[in-house]
């Protein structure tokens, strides 16, 4: 009998029972929408887990990095310079703040963009760019000191999309850290997004911006924003997820280094920290060349799913092929090798053993 599939990932979102609480205070104070008491309180809340002084939350994570963008980056540029891997989201985020995503490779050790990339790129562009944006790569803390420091020396904005990392953050300042509260994500909602940062001016003007840009208490417009806020009702969800979230939290770190125990033996890279110092919703592992395709076809004949969670890079996409970039060689040999393992709830200690045994 073929064994059942084991699926890559299976969200979990607050039961009805722990919603009820909320739902009724909703019923009772009748303020659905446009900074509600429970939007005030999961602000607070979110604000207290991160460390971050000060929070805008917004409608997704793809609308956070739009709005961060749209404030910080150098009016009169066109261009802004990213990782080519990375969710593809990253892309239209940058798109949609008016600029042109301008693709840089990662570093083969952290997956991510360095200072060291960008300032190899800078002389390569005919103009200079309107901003930079950093990625999380996974939900890895992104180096907030080293890009604090590139920033006050080449007077070129950063934005970090850390669209999974919400739990992993340390030391947030005056870079906007946008994050995703998606369902898949750890702290998810279902659809909602957050921007963290130390400046209290920026974040008073992305919240304007979530509200059709209305500053103050008159309904005078500011700024141009759009509306990108949430619901009382995703509000209530997000109070629900956080009283649940020291437990998700622990579950994530057990299930973690459950797998890091059984690829001691195993000839595959994880991301550095990963279960130790930070914990998120997926669970990579990086194959080398030679071994690649044998683990795939084992993982597949098991009935184990996996998935390349960002794809093959921003400029394999359609959308996205004729962003300008440079040389990817990294991107490229690095990608197809960053295979996401099953990391659910509902894994046993045998569905443990079974993916490690189809890893090289
Ligand atoms: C999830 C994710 C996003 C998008 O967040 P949404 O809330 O789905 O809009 C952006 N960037 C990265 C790296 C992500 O993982």
């Amino acid at each position: 009998m073929p064994s059942e599939t084991i699926k890559v990932l299976i969200p979990r979102l607050p039961s009805t029972d722990a919603l009820l609480p909320y739902l009724n205070r909703i019923d009772s104070a009748r303020i659905y929408s446009n900074y509600g008491p429970l939007h005030h309180e999961f602000s607070a809340r979110l604000s207290q887990l991160t460390g971050a002084p000060g929070i805008t939350i917004t409608c997704n994570g793809t609308s956070a990095i739009e709005l961060a963008l749209r404030v910080r980056a150098k009016s009169g540029r066109r261009y802004c310079l990213m990782p080519a891997f990375t969710f593809i989201a990253s892309a239209h985020a940058v798109c949609n703040a008016g600029l042109t995503p301008f693709l840089l490779d990662v570093s083969e050790q952290h997956m991510m963009l360095t200072p060291e990339i960008v300032e190899a790129a800078l002389p390569q562009l005919d103009e200079p760019p309107a901003a930079v944006l950093v990625v999380s790569a996974f939900g890895a803390p992104p180096d907030f000191s080293r890009w604090k420091a590139f920033e006050a020396k080449h007077g070129i904005p950063v934005v970090f999309d850390a669209a999974a990392a919400v739990t992993a953050l340390d030391g947030v300042g005056e870079q906007p850290v946008c994050v995703s509260l998606h369902a898949t994500k750890v702290v998810g909602i279902g659809e909602g997004g957050a921007i963290l940062c130390s400046d209290r001016d920026l974040i008073e003007r992305t919240t304007a911006m979530t509200g059709f840009g209305f500053l103050g208490a008159e309904r005078v417009s500011a700024i141009q924003g759009g509306n990108y806020r949430i619901s009382e009702y995703a509000a209530a969800v997000g109070m629900a997820v956080m009283d649940g979230l020291p437990a998700r939290l622990e579950a994530l770190r057990k299930l973690s280094r459950a797998y890091l125990e059984r690829l001691k033996t195993k000839d595959v890279r994880v991301q550095r920290g990963v279960g130790d110092e930070w914990v998120t919703m997926t669970f990579n592992v990086v194959v080398r060349p030679e071994a690649l395709q044998a683990t795939l076809e084992r993982l597949d004949a098991q009935h184990i799913e996996w998935r390349r969670w960002w794809g093959l890079g921003c400029h394999r996409h359609p959308a996205f092929a004729d962003a300008p970039r440079c040389n990817l060689t990294t991107t490229d040999a690095l990608a197809p090798r960053v295979i996401g393992l099953p990391f659910h709830d509902r894994l046993s200690e045998q569905d443990l053993d079974r993916i490690a045994d189809c890893l090289p």
